[in-house]
């Protein structure tokens, strides 16, 4: 893999050479040559320049938004160990508020779905009909929580 900026140097010290050797010509058409020549390294010189420019922006936006995603992912870690699922039974699964340390939050109970999707939606009771999740729209029928509500 060729590297940019090591390129550009090298080619940097190309030209230095090369308008040291137009100090000896004497031909105008030689002369124009060399210039031609020297513009179309430095051309290309400045190219590598900016494609390594572009490289590195490139790099540092990634660096930046992995760094955001880590972020997300140790806030979802921490938030994520204060649910346990919860089978309410016939099927029916919660992920159940139950902090470790000080309570944050009031009881309550949280999506399956939108747990497993790194989100916590907490279930919204409708009263007699059940609970529902105002994300993804699960339903908690109201015959299967029966009288058990979170603790
Ligand atoms: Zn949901």
């Amino acid at each position: 893999m060729s590297n940019p900026i090591a390129e550009a140097i090298q080619r940097s010290r190309g030209l230095t050479a090369r308008l040291k050797q137009l100090d000896g010509l004497e031909i105008y058409g030689e002369l124009m040559q060399a210039a031609a020549a020297l513009q179309e390294s430095l051309s290309e010189a400045l190219i590598l320049n900016a494609t390594s420019a572009e490289d590195k922006l490139t790099l540092l936006d990634r660096v930046q938004r992995l760094t955001e995603e880590n972020k997300d992912l140790k806030d979802w870690h921490a938030e994520s160990r204060e649910y346990q699922l919860e089978d309410l039974g016939y099927g029916c699964f919660v992920q159940s508020y139950k902090p470790t340390v000080e309570p944050s939050k009031p009881p309550h109970w949280a999506c399956t779905n939108c747990f497993s999707n790194l989100k916590i939606s907490i279930l919204q009771n409708k009263l007699r009909s059940g609970f529902q999740c105002p994300s993804c729209k699960f339903e908690l029928p109201g015959h299967l929580v029966g009288s058990k509500l979170p603790r």
